[in-house]
């Protein structure tokens, strides 16, 4: 082991993930960036799971701001991207059965309140949309239109690209044992080298209440929730790859159609602890019950399955800013089940805060409150 070989940046962010990378590349306009990875593959935790979709009308008051906040970025960056957009709209219903109508209703009017996007259908115009619903089973739906996939590799590659353009660099497979602040800076001691820096980033994921643990200060009380991933093809139904996502209206399924194949959760959320998260075939055979009840597919395979991490606070708003008592230590956790779509506006939000720049944009704008997502609201 050589401790002797140190390196000096003005920030280190721990975390390679859609976080990491995207608050890491911002700053790296202004400052020396190094990204730690304890992995040796980059996006192997959350980032490389998700599902990816941009869906204004999912989340907190605050996350669905974020989302409408991060638009234009994506669109900008479908002019640059030469094969594809990196948004493509494919539309969502949040779909109702009888029995759920009132909540139906009762979603529609909270998020009327900041975006006018959402209709209400009703049965018929809902299986116009999404032929694949039971009809015994389905009643109503909220559209929203503006609901995308996102495509994740050029996005990251995006950050990855401008962080490595700016001089930034990204060291994966390195397990951090240490932090000292000692003269106004850190040291890092890990499993290889050790490294200095002015500022640490907590963009840990899953695992930033045990970086706060380690490092000494008040955790945010994380919680990792499992959410599991199913693929199949119907074997008695034509399926349409530009049908619309469909939610669940109280979040106990989603599916979407994805190159020919139905791509479903039964959105579990399993509060555990960080690890690398797998599917358990339970979550699966009740994905499999709600959805056969909701449409007409029958599938007697199961062709792809994974889980990954969504880590909440209470509140589920994500948390950013300087801690109050271990200096020059910077959270950026808790972006829950939104990480990706909220992703371009939470990063420069964030590097705005470390640069010492306002975010009257953001404030203006979108009437985003920084209060209820300062790290301040926890310690
Ligand atoms: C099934 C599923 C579907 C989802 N669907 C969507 C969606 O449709 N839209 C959306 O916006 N979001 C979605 N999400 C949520 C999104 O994936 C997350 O919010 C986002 O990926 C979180 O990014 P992250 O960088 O914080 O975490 P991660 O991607 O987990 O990255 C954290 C990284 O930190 C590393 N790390 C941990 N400890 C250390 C250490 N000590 N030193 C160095 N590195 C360390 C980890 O190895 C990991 O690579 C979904 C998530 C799941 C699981």
């Amino acid at each position: 082991m050589n401790h002797q070989n140190n390196k000096t940046f003005d920030v280190i962010v721990l975390g390679s993930g859609i976080a990491g990378i995207s608050l890491g590349s911002e700053l790296s306009n202004y400052l020396d960036v190094c990204v730690l990875e304890k992995e040796k593959l980059t996006s192997y935790h959350s980032t490389g799971r998700s599902i990816a979709f941009y869906i204004e009308s999912y989340g907190s008051e605050e996350i669905r701001k974020l989302t409408t906040a991060s638009k234009e970025f994506f669109y900008d960056l479908s002019k640059n991207n030469l094969n594809n957009g990196i948004l493509k709209k494919t539309g969502m219903l949040h779909i109702a059965n009888k029995n759920q109508k009132k909540k139906l209703q009762c979603l529609y009017n909270n998020l009327i309140k900041i975006n006018k996007n959402f209709t209400i259908f009703n049965k018929l115009k809902t299986i116009e949309l999404l032929p694949c619903l039971n009809e015994k089973y389905i009643d109503s739906s909220i559209y929203d239109s503006e609901a995308s996939e996102i495509d994740i590799h050029p996005l990251y590659n995006f950050y990855l690209k401008k962080l490595k353009k700016n001089n930034g660099k990204i060291i994966t497979d390195i397990q951090t044992n240490k932090f000292i602040f000692n003269d106004n800076k850190w040291k890092i001691i890990t499993n290889s080298e050790d490294f200095n820096a002015k500022i640490v980033v907590n963009a840990a994921g899953a695992w930033c209440d045990l970086i706060a643990e380690n490092i000494g200060t008040k955790k945010i009380n994380l919680i990792p929730k499992k959410r599991t991933v199913f693929c199949f093809k119907p074997i008695n139904t034509a399926i349409n790859n530009e049908w619309p996502l469909a939610n669940d209206i109280e979040e106990n399924f989603y599916f979407k159609i994805d190159n020919n194949t139905v791509i479903a959760s039964p959105e579990d959320e399993t509060p555990t602890v960080p690890h690398d998260a797998q599917p358990d075939d339970y979550d699966i055979a009740i994905g499999i019950d709600r959805i056969k009840n909701a449409t007409n597919f029958n599938f007697n395979t199961i062709l792809n399955k994974w889980a990954g991490l969504r880590s909440f606070v209470k509140d589920n708003n994500p948390v950013i800013g300087f801690d109050s008592h271990i200096n020059n230590f910077f959270w950026f956790a808790g972006q829950g089940g939104y990480g990706i779509q909220i992703a371009p506006a939470l990063a420069k939000i964030a590097s705005n805060i470390i640069l010492n720049k306002n975010n009257e944009y953001f404030k203006n704008q979108f009437q985003i409150n920084l209060n209820s997502l300062h790290i301040k609201r926890f310690n």
